[in-house]
Formats: structure tokens, C-alpha cells, sequence
């Protein structure tokens, strides 16, 4: 089973140019990426359902990870990305499926992404949102972390939506940013905890 590699490339070029993003930029799927040393990582979860190829059955997952990692090159882009896949209960030993992900979920993710590269790349600050998966049907009660690629990957426990990871050295960005964001945070929790003594 594939997955449709052609609607996410669409997708990505679409927004690319909607958004005015400068340079030329590409999109790649790399069933078998793994984070690396270099680039900016970044990863999202989304909502998709699984069909078995054995039996048959179906399922619906809201965490369904996907991880991209970014470079920029003089005036060339690529991103390439991986989504992961799940394995259904019914076998233990068992192939796991690729999700299937409706064109307007991978429309939120890739509009999450090229604001990621317009913020980290082009310095572009917007007070844009990132916005969530669309849920259709179900869900199933709890993730089944063994049948998940990305669990055992350590991808999935650590986002809730969407996370990065810094790693790129040559990337032209100061620390200071992201102490202020970090102190920022402290003095928030802070404020919402006298808050809540506060008022007790
Ligand atoms: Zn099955
Ligand atoms: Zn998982």
C-alpha cells in the first residue's frame, strides 16, 4: 500500500506559493526518514484511518504522526517527510498500514508547515495559529503504543500537536528568542499559579 505522495507534493507547491514563500522548495516522502543531524525537525499529528490488508478491519487514529525535516540551501528548499504507520491488534506479527489522511487534513498540515518555513526561514512573524486536525468518526479508546511506528520511534509522546527540535548548527538564528519565550513561559506559569492561590 502507498500513500498518495502526489496530493501532499500538490499541496505543498499550492501553499508555497499562496503564502509567497521565496526560493524554490520541494517536497519528498521518505518512508524510512529518521531524525538527522542537520536541518530543522519538525512534526505534527494528524487525524487518519487505517484499513487492514488481512482482515480487513478499520480504525480511526488523531495521532497520527508525521515528521519533516527542513533544509535550506542558498535559494533551494526540500523538505522531506515521513507519516507513520500502524499495525493492526488482530496479528502480532503483521505488516503495518499506511494511513489514509483526507485532502483537507493534509491541507492543515502543510499550511502548519510552510508557516514553520516562512517563521524560522524567512523571519516572517505572523500571528498565524497552527490549525488542528478534522476528526472523522471515532476515535479508538486508547493508542495502542506497540502497534505505533511513531511511539517507537519517540515521536508520539512528546507532542501534542505539533513540536520542533533545533539541530541546525548553520541555521543564522540567536538564542535569545527562545530564552525570552522560555522566561516568558516561567513567568506565565507563575502568574496563572498566584492566580489560583489567589483566589482559594
Ligand atoms: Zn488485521
Ligand atoms: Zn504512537
Amino acid at each position: 500500500m502507498k500513500m498518495n505522495e502526489f496530493m501532499w507534493k500538490e499541496e505543498f507547491s499550492n501553499k508555497i506559493e499562496e503564502l509567497e514563500v521565496p526560493g524554490n522548495w520541494d517536497l519528498h516522502v521518505d518512508m524510512n526518514l529518521e531524525k538527522q543531524k542537520t536541518g530543522l525537525i519538525y512534526t505534527q499529528q494528524t487525524f487518519g484511518s487505517f484499513r487492514c490488508s488481512r482482515c480487513a478491519r478499520s480504525w480511526n487514529s488523531s495521532k497520527v504522526s508525521v515528521l519533516f525535516i527542513i533544509n535550506l540551501n542558498k535559494r533551494h528548499g526540500t523538505v522531506k517527510m515521513r507519516i507513520f504507520k500502524q499495525g493492526c491488534e488482530r496479528f502480532t506479527r503483521h505488516e503495518e498500514m499506511i494511513p489514509t489522511v483526507t485532502s483537507d487534513n493534509i491541507e492543515r498540515v502543510v499550511c502548519n508547515l510552510v508557516h514553520k518555513i516562512r517563521r524560522k526561514f524567512y523571519e516572517v512573524n505572523d500571528q498565524y495559529q497552527d490549525q488542528k486536525p478534522k476528526i472523522y468518526g471515532p476515535l479508538e479508546g486508547l493508542h495502542n503504543k506497540e502497534r505505533c511506528e511513531a511511539c517507537r520511534h519517540g515521536l508520539c509522546e512528546q507532542q501534542i500537536l505539533s513540536c520542533e527540535y533545533e539541530q541546525n548548527r548553520e541555521q543564522r538564528e540567536s538564542v535569545a528568542p527562545a530564552v525570552l519565550t522560555v522566561m516568558g513561559l516561567v513567568t506565565g506559569v507563575a502568574s496563572i499559579a498566584l492566580m489560583y492561590f489567589a483566589n482559594k
